[in-house]
């Protein structure tokens, strides 16, 4: 059984004459595979829209609050009237919209009333985006012919309740997405699956992450055995490096699974670093295609694929990063220091990106989210509380706005020198490095910048390590 899981991005559905684009990829596609399932993201832009909108009421802001959620109304409207020309569906989407917005409201003025939003309610609100979406564009596919419909992923995607990235429970979301999947693909129904939305066995909303509708796909791909899976994005497939930022990026025709892990583990954003995950176990071939020019074969993802010795695949960046350094004369010798500063850091949630120990042991420095900071060094510092008081350290510190570029390639094994050749193109160009690391799988070299000198720096190393070669 030859079955296709492709997924439309934001910026696939971010617009009237996007979703008529993504109808006529469906409708090229649909007679080459026997099964096909459509997974769709929020309209370009509504997922932050969400967010605004809860941060909004939090501060009580009601106005914005609810001028935003108007704006996302008028924009499910303006969509609908110009994709749409059946009336009775019109009519149904235009009552369901209604009820989501009615739905935003409400739990906007609840948060207001708190004043907080849990991360469990912020999954509520940021679903709605995806929620809003995947009738519209099953309508939209309909209304060219298609047979497609909505389907809300919370009945089929089984996680833990780690809300805001939460992690599917395997066997439990086979077998939903097999009971609920199956019936409608073998009538020939196109399901149009909401990407990012999960939920808890019990039933509670949860999201798998900024970017999650890639994980979606994947976890799709998985359950139901796919033959491949296929995102589609508003660039031409994975590119050496961010082409907003680079101009002169090139599309990499092939990619394996382990590099493709190691570039969006390090912030590519063309896919979400957890959509190779269920791939591999299955070995399904991953496809990243652009909407905007279906003909253009893409970047084929899979097992393994050949990598030059010395070749730098793409380069790429972590942003709204801090360096925080545990500093003081008298940390040498003090055994465990490293261990307790990790746990204290751990104990915040704070994920690590990047660590350094000077070899005199008089300082430790590593990265973390900018906006885990705060709850870090009041951490660390009630961990250390002795030892601050003796001065046997002095100080606990972030220096704000960094950044991680970070140069991938499988290629990078045992190829001394490339380290050297980053060093000079950025010292050539005043760029200062502030930390570097090499990753332990040898399939990276990290570098740490200022945020205002990291995408000449993006551009710097490329032009050095890609373009030259
Ligand atoms: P979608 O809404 O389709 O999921 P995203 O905005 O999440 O789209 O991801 C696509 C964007 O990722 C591109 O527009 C591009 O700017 C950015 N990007 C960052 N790094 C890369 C890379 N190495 N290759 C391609 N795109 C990249
Ligand atoms: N809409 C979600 C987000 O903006 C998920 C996605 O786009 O993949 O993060
Ligand atoms: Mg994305």
């Amino acid at each position: 059984m030859s079955t296709l899981i492709m997924k439309f991005g934001g910026t696939s559905v971010g617009s009237a004459e996007a979703i008529e684009q993504v109808g006529s990829i469906v409708q090229s596609h649909n007679q080459d595979w026997e099964q096909l399932v459509v997974v769709v993201s929020a309209m370009r832009g509504v997922t932050d829209t969400l967010i605004r909108c809860a941060e909004l009421a939090v501060q009580g802001e009601e106005d914005q609050y609810q001028s935003l959620i108007e704006k996302i109304n008028e924009g499910n409207h303006a969509a609908m009237e110009e994709v749409i020309s059946d009336g009775a569906e019109q009519q149904q989407l235009s009552a369901q919209f209604d009820e989501y917005i009615a739905e935003l409201s409400a739990y906007c003025r609840s948060i207001q009333v708190l004043g907080e939003v849990t991360p469990r309610g912020m999954d509520t609100i940021t679903s709605m985006g995806e929620r809003m979406n995947a009738p519209l564009v099953a309508a939209a596919l309909r209304g060219q012919g298609l047979s497609a419909q909505a389907v809300d992923a919370a009945q089929l995607i089984v996680t833990d309740d780690s809300f805001q990235h939460a992690n599917p429970i395997e066997d439990e979301t086979r077998k939903k997405v097999r009971e609920q999947l199956q019936p409608l693909l073998s009538e020939s129904i196109i399901p149009v699956v909401t990407g990012f939305v999960a939920a808890t066995q019990d039933g509670i909303l949860t999201t798998l992450g900024r970017g999650g509708s890639d994980f979606t796909a994947a976890i799709l791909g998985d359950s139901l055995d796919a033959s491949e899976v296929w995102t589609w994005t508003d660039v031409d497939g994975v590119m050496t490096a961010d082409p907003r930022i680079v101009a002169n990026a090139r599309v990499i025709p092939e990619l394996s699974f382990s590099e493709v892990s190691e570039l969006a583990y390090f912030g590519a954003k063309v896919l979400h670093p957890k959509t190779l995950r269920p791939i591999i176990e299955r070995d399904i071939p991953l496809w990243v295609k652009n909407t905007f020019n279906p003909d253009f074969a893409g970047t084929k993802i899979i097992r393994s694929s050949p990598s030059i010795e010395g070749k730098v695949t793409a380069i790429t960046t972590i942003r709204d990063l801090s360096l925080v350094t545990v500093e003081g004369r008298g940390m040498l010798g003090i055994p465990g220091i490293a261990a307790r500063t990790f746990a204290a850091v751990a104990r915040q949630g704070a994920s690590v990106l990047m660590i350094s120990q000077a070899s005199s042991e008089q300082s430790i420095c590593f990265v973390i989210p900018t906006k885990t900071v705060l709850g870090v060094i009041q951490s660390i510092e009630s961990e250390m509380e002795l030892e601050l008081s003796r001065r046997d350290i002095d100080r606990v510190w972030a220096q704000p706005d960094i950044v991680i570029v970070t140069a991938v390639g499988a290629g990078l094994r045992n190829t001394p020198g490339i380290a050297g050749r980053i060093f000079s193109a950025l010292g050539d160009a005043g760029i200062n490095v502030i930390a570097i690391a090499q990753g332990s799988s040898e399939f990276s070299i990290s570098i740490v910048v200022a945020e205002q000198e990291a995408d000449e720096a993006m551009r710097q190393i490329h032009r050095e390590v890609i373009l030259n070669g």
